[in-house]
């Protein structure tokens, strides 16, 4: 006979999805009726950033997670339950609060990227019970009009196929309501360390020329509208900024403006919710077909679900090809022992915004000072580092991951991948004439003049 302890806790890790409605894997941890534990663990360079020698996390990207993580306390602290941040991304750490709670399992978000995917396996490896749900995309696996490991080779078809099956999105989920907190003794957390110090998200002001603009603070509820050019971080600010969004006439000019360079108003800067999933995709797509149903549809509203797809393509893309996504040759049938070039300290220039391209240096410095890029300013540059400067496409998208205040591992991985010509599209790879991406994109030069200089 077995003795099950029936007050032993599970413990949550929040990954990606900080947010505590619409996030099936939390609402799994509290269906199972146990107290909880609730960790994070505060951003550190991750292997594929080490692997180039990347000295640090921007302090946007850092502020950022800890304005998010401030919020996502704040609402747990009202369930009862404390959130514990956890230093330097050791399993370890995990292991022993398990051990020493007594927990019964662990559960959290499944990333299906390779350095991700061993987290899991190394807490697997030392008998820890791991449930992982994959929970980020638009849709669910079982409801694509084809399996995820037969996915249409090119966007196009994957979009075509999944508009013409009428593919829904997943339903949001409420957030749950009956949940209790694990009180812990002080030997259980003598390991744990407080974020309050070094990412004090408090101290941090955005760059005034910064395309996204946001501020550390609570949403104000009492507010009604949040002002569009000033947002906040977390679950509640990002459903305000949604709801101002979708009311504001942006939405409609989105698929005429969605290429500028400078100010908040040109995209929908939803991608720094999504990608620490304070707010998930579903949740934006409901609102955006709540706004369609009120406003009725146009080209603006019908292009952010397309950028949306794009998106959900490229996790579909890890689910198929894991680790092949992250091979120097990606998914070209090449021996492995061929190498892709690099020239290191092209890499470095490129990363201080030293070129010598006007238009890359504007770029690169408003990566660095800023956290955010807009998708045409990433291509130029992404394009510029793999065919201008022979470099290592995967050294690009590490810099990347280092600099966004909106790094998504599969979005990045994606597009790097996508530009370099490595992936899945036969077209082969993306390179911009940079003369002509100046022509069209800066032709009064306002852009280079604003980033013509760092902070
Ligand atoms: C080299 C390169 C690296 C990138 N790295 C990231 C990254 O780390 N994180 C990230 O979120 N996006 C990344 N993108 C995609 C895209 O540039 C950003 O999602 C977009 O610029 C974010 O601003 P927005 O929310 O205003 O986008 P909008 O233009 O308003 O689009 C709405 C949403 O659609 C999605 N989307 C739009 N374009 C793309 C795209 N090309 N690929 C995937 N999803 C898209 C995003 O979720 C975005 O929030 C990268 C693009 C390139 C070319």
């Amino acid at each position: 006979m077995s003795l099950v302890n029936v007050g032993a806790p599970v413990i949550y890790w929040f990954r990606s999805d900080m947010r505590l409605q619409d996030n099936p894997a939390w609402t799994r941890a509290c269906a199972m009726g146990r107290p909880v534990i609730a960790v994070t663990f505060a951003p550190v360079l991750s292997a594929r950033e080490v692997a180039w020698g990347i000295p640090g996390l921007s302090p946007s990207r850092k502020a950022w997670w800890a304005a998010t993580v401030q919020e996502l306390r704040r609402e747990l602290d009202a369930l009862g339950v404390s959130l514990l941040v956890l230093r330097g991304g050791a399993m370890e750490d995990l292991v022993r609060l398990c051990e020493t709670s007594g927990a019964v399992a662990l559960v959290c978000e499944e990333i299906a990227a390779p350095y991700e995917e061993a987290q899991l396996s190394s807490l697997r490896a030392s008998g820890m019970v791991v449930h992982s749900v994959w929970q980020s995309t638009l849709f669910k696996a079982e409801d694509l009009p084809f399996s995820v490991t037969n996915l249409p080779g090119v966007f196009t078809r994957f979009r075509n196929e999944v508009e013409r099956a009428k593919v829904p999105f997943r339903t949001p989920l409420p957030a749950p309501v009956n949940v209790s907190g694990y009180d812990l003794t002080s030997d259980t957390v003598t390991f744990v360390e407080d974020f309050a110090d070094g990412e004090d998200a408090s101290k941090f002001v955005a760059d005034s020329r910064s395309a996204f603009q946001w501020r550390s603070g609570s949403f104000d509820a009492n507010d009604e509208v949040l002002h569009l050019d000033e947002v906040r971080a977390g679950s509640a600010g990002g459903h305000a900024y949604l709801r101002s969004y979708l009311e504001s006439s942006r939405v409609a000019q989105y698929k005429a403006t969605r290429n500028g360079l400078t100010g908040m108003a040109y995209s929908s800067k939803w991608s720094p919710w999504l990608a620490l999933g304070a707010v998930s995709a579903p949740e934006m797509m409901a609102a955006l077909k709540a706004h369609e149903r009120n406003h009725g549809a146009t080209d603006g509203s019908y292009w952010l679900w397309f950028e949306l797809l794009w998106r959900d393509y490229f996790r579909w893309l890890h689910l198929q090809y894991g680790v092949g996504l992250y091979r120097p040759k990606g998914l070209l049938e090449a021996p492995m022992s061929e190498r892709v070039p690099h020239h290191r300290r092209s890499f470095t220039l490129w990363t201080e915004g030293r070129t010598g391209c006007d238009l890359v240096d504007a770029g690169m410095r408003e990566l660095a000072c800023s956290g955010y890029l807009s998708n045409r300013m990433r291509q130029v540059v992404a394009s510029f580092l793999i065919y201008e400067l022979g470099c290592d496409w995967r050294a690009g998208a590490a810099w990347f991951e280092s600099q966004l205040l909106d790094f998504d591992v599969y979005s990045n991985q994606g597009n790097w991948l996508y530009i370099a010509g490595l992936g899945t599209d036969p077209r082969g790879g993306r390179r911009f004439n940079i003369a002509k991406q100046t022509a069209d994109h800066d032709p009064d030069g306002a852009y280079r003049a604003l980033w013509s200089t760092g902070s």
